[in-house]
């Protein structure tokens, strides 16, 4: 890269897409300064139950790209980067109605075409874990699957020699020319060779077209204690209806229970359609709760010692937004991962990096990341450039 750049890459946004992308390049030997307004994981990679789950992700390319996602996150645990953010545990899906039902028959298919690190281990009864309510008329068991706290992965990713922070500093604008990328931070301006844009729900203040909009969602922690030794995350199967066309208005809340590395439990998380991650939404909170503690009678014991809300940036077609924008190709969109960028995010950052260094084209994920392009929103019209 040319030597006159501050530096050869801008990562705008410190959240985990921004610091995974960041580490690649650097690991590549570029230099690379990550910006962000507030600071690492300050928004919703912070603010997520953190699952790395194949069996919650749309069928297609979403759910080959988190299958591959979910070995490759394997991998740099074993390589040691995310050896104490990355777990493995278990994954049981609950069925209390007939749609949820349905849904898990689904889920079985959909595992099976994608024959990948996640399998089915069993199928049956409320009886086949010990503690769960009997209201439960069907579970299955899944192995092969993580956790992974957005940011413990972030601080791994981001405290990697070649990585310059910044930050609180809010960019104001970006202007892309052939020969680089001028990033207006208000105080400086910073002359980079190109710029990954990893900015989340607040994509749209840059890039005004991008179809993002805030989605958010409700999470309760626990205190420390034994709630019936549950050792993975026990998810309700409306949760993977959540994410498809189905209506879930008449199914019970989507909830989530993890029991995280501290002995605690982390309860979670439904869709609103806001942003405002201001307030605890203390109705939603109740019925989780109370769908929580029906499935998972232990719960009732346990105190509730944090309710907070996290907002996920959602894109009109449910799909996230990766790769150059086609009018100013040194601008490169990594965003609008709604409720799955904990889970890609390995990937996503090893793989824009190959973007950016332009090596993308030999990469097995081509077609499936080709399906993501910004260059579906955008037709002729240079965008993010003032
Ligand atoms: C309640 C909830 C539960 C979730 N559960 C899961 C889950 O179980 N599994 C999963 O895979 N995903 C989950 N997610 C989704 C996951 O958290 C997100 O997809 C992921 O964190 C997105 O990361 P990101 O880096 O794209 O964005 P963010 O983490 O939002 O980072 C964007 C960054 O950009 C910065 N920024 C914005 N504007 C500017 C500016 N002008 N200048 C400088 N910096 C700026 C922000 O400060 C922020 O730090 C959940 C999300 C929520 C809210």
């Amino acid at each position: 890269m040319e030597h006159n750049y501050n530096y050869d890459v801008a990562i705008a946004g410190a959240g985990i897409v921004g610091a995974s992308v960041a580490w690649h390049l650097a690991k590549a030997g570029l230099r690379v300064v990550v910006i962000d307004q507030t600071g690492p994981a300050a928004a919703a990679s912070g603010a997520s139950d953190g699952a790395i789950s194949v069996a919650s992700k749309v069928q297609g390319p979403i759910a080959r790209l988190a299958s591959a996602s979910l070995l490759y996150t394997e991998e740099l645990a074993r390589a040691g980067l995310l050896l104490k953010a990355f777990k493995r545990r278990p994954s049981y899906i609950f069925a209390t109605s007939v749609e949820e039902i349905t849904a898990l028959d689904n889920l079985i298919v959909k595992l099976q075409a994608l024959a990948g690190p996640v399998r089915v281990v069993s199928d049956g009864s409320a009886k086949m874990l010990t503690g769960l309510s009997e209201q439960v008329e069907r579970l299955i068991t899944l192995e092969g699957e993580g956790h992974m706290p957005g940011h413990q992965a972030v601080l791994a990713y981001l405290t990697t020699p070649g990585i310059t922070p910044l930050w609180p500093s809010k960019i104001k604008s970006i202007n892309s020319d052939s020969t680089g990328v001028t990033v207006d931070l208000g105080t400086q301006n910073l002359r980079v060779g190109y710029l990954v844009a990893a900015l989340g729900v607040s994509t749209p203040s840059l890039f005004p077209t991008m179809p993002i909009l805030p989605r958010a969602g409700q999470l309760i922690v626990t205190d420390r204690g034994p709630v019936g030794g549950l050792q993975g995350s026990l998810t309700a199967a409306a949760y993977l209806l959540a994410k498809t066309e189905i209506s879930v208005k008449s199914l019970q809340p989507p909830v989530v229970i993890d029991p995280l590395g501290t002995g605690q439990y982390l309860i979670g998380s439904s869709r609103e359609n806001h942003g405002d991650s201001t307030k605890v939404d203390f109705e939603t909170v109740r019925l989780l709760l109370t769908r929580a503690s029906a499935v998972w009678p232990a719960l009732r014991a346990q105190r509730v010692i944090r309710a907070f809300s996290g907002v996920r940036a959602a894109v009109s077609d449910g799909m996230p937004i990766v790769g150059p924008l086609p009018d100013a190709k040194r601008i490169i969109m990594a965003t609008g991962f709604e409720g799955d960028g904990i889970c890609l995010s390995a990937l996503i950052g090893r793989e824009v990096a190959l973007m950016v260094r332009d090596v993308a084209s030999q990469s097995e994920f081509a077609t499936d990341l080709a399906a993501l392009s910004p260059a579906r929103f955008l037709s002729a019209r240079q965008e993010g450039v003032a």
